[in-house]
């Protein structure tokens, strides 16, 4: 396959002689999956140690947003790094992480006040979700103990992350290690009736989220959710007023709203902030990946004045959020965040996309018309491409036949990199991509999807 030459060959051996990859059953690489090693980047590209490229179609697990090496961002680094690398954030502070909080806070919907930094997005989640259960401690409804979370859903690997979310595939084996909590169905668009708009099919899931929040709410902390696209569970989509109605009854309720941005935020939905598209608040937003363009572990928990308020206290009442990880607030991150903040105040980014998204997606509705291809979906810069066995009934090709394996592969040898999530081919390209650039990342998308679904 191109690039797997005799200077790569030492590198994939040493790798595999010590290295346990994520997210891989690593027998598969002494045949169906090539180990690439990557050189360098720069904007959307990758290159190996043979000067073979590979376009980044999924912005290297969708944290990229302008570019591996960016000069600005390269920059901004280099010049913390100078000064500070890294300080304690307990009794210390520095100045990019208040700057930082300063920015975030300016452009978070309205009443997002106050930012709690971990280091990515899974202890995003863990942080909401503890927040949320020891906020409901502190006011005296100790009995709100409990999640509703949506089918579907994705929030990270560590266990209060897996416990909130729903994929079978990475939650089922770690079961007895969970906390139980309560799933709703997803208002997920995909399995709308014939003729049902995304709107209606997702105002008639919400029933589900009611009669939860109705049976449940007295003992429910938070509801947590992706707003709008539900990522690693295929990216399955659903319309804004899912969320909207969500709003309203968490208030009712007195339950809370945990939005998960940690995948949709900085702009992949189309807006800065997915919750915008339905013009909520909620009360714990969890950030990551996007955060710092992509360039260094960092996440972030927005919540509001109320939420802080309640932890706010004399120190013997022991109230305080007591948790913590080493690296919280790194200023090296903050200096990247800072970056690549400034990069969306500059160029326009949010307005350029627009032209981009409607590229892609108008060059990836083409593949509508393929015999094997049951929806073209878009949400902003992210785009699926959902294959079926049978277009009529929508019948699934079985996981076992790894037909999304193939179009990796096949896109690699063209120099693509492109990794569907089981029969789901999606694009969520860094911003820095050009039209031309989707063209080719769609057409080797199709030449894909034909051989793998050929027999
Ligand atoms: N939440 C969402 C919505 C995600 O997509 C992810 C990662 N794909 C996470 C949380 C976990 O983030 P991390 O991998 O940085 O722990």
């Amino acid at each position: 396959m191109a690039g797997m030459s005799s200077s790569n060959t030492s590198y994939v051996a040493r790798d595999l002689a010590h290295v346990w990859h994520p997210c891989t059953q690593m027998k598969d690489h002494e045949q169906q999956l090539p180990m690439i090693p990557i050189r360098r980047g720069e904007g959307v590209w990758l290159e190996d140690f043979e000067g073979v490229r590979y376009l980044d179609a999924v912005s290297s697990w969708w944290v990229n947003l302008f570019g591996h090496a960016n000069p600005r961002i390269n920059a901004a680094v280099r010049e913390q790094l100078d000064r500070l690398e890294q300080v304690i954030l307990a009794g210390f502070t520095h100045e990019p992480v208040i700057r930082l909080s300063e920015s975030l806070t300016a452009i978070a919907p309205q009443g997002l006040t106050r930012c709690f930094y971990a280091d990515n997005g899974s202890s995003a989640v863990e942080v909401a979700v503890k927040m949320s259960f020891h906020y409901w401690r502190n006011v005296g409804r100790g009995a709100k103990t409990r999640f509703i979370a949506l089918s579907n859903s994705y929030h990270g690997e560590t266990l209060g992350a897996l416990a909130v979310g729903n994929v079978e595939l990475y939650k089922a084996i770690y079961k007895p290690l969970l906390m139980d909590v309560i799933t709703v169905p997803s208002p997920d668009c995909f399995e709308r009736e014939p003729g049902e708009s995304w709107a209606e099919h997702s105002r008639r899931k919400f029933t589900h989220m009611e009669a939860a929040l109705q049976k449940h709410a007295h003992e429910t902390a938070a509801v947590i959710l992706e707003p709008l696209v539900q990522c690693a569970g295929s990216m399955r989509m659903y319309d804004p007023v899912y969320l909207e109605l969500l709003r309203e009854a968490c208030d009712r309720h007195e339950v809370h709203l945990i939005a998960d941005e940690v995948a949709v935020g900085f702009g992949r939905t189309g807006t800065l902030f997915a919750c915008e598209q339905a013009g909520i608040r909620p009360d714990f937003m969890c950030l990551s990946k996007g955060l710092t363009s992509g360039y260094l572990p960092l996440s972030a928990v927005l919540t509001t004045e109320p939420v802080y308020a309640a932890f706010y206290d004399e120190y013997v009442k022991l109230n305080a959020f007591l948790h913590s990880h080493s690296f919280t607030g790194n200023p090296l991150a903050c200096a990247a965040a800072l970056a690549s903040l400034d990069i969306f105040r500059t160029d326009n980014v949010l307005e350029r996309n627009r032209a981009l998204s409607a590229h892609l997606g108008l060059r990836a509705r083409e593949l509508e018309s393929h015999p094997h291809v049951a929806e073209v979906r878009q949400r902003g810069m992210i785009v699926a491409v959902e294959l079926v066995r049978e277009k009529a009934t929508r019948q699934p090709y079985p996981w076992q036949e790894r037909r999304g394996l193939r179009i990796y592969r096949h896109a690699l040898s063209r120099g693509v990199l492109l990794r569907p999530i089981g029969n789901v081919v999606y694009f969520m390209p860094p911003y820095v991509i050009t039209p031309e650039q989707i063209d080719l990342v769609v057409e080797v998308a199709r030449e894909g999807i034909e051989l793998a679904t050929c027999d």
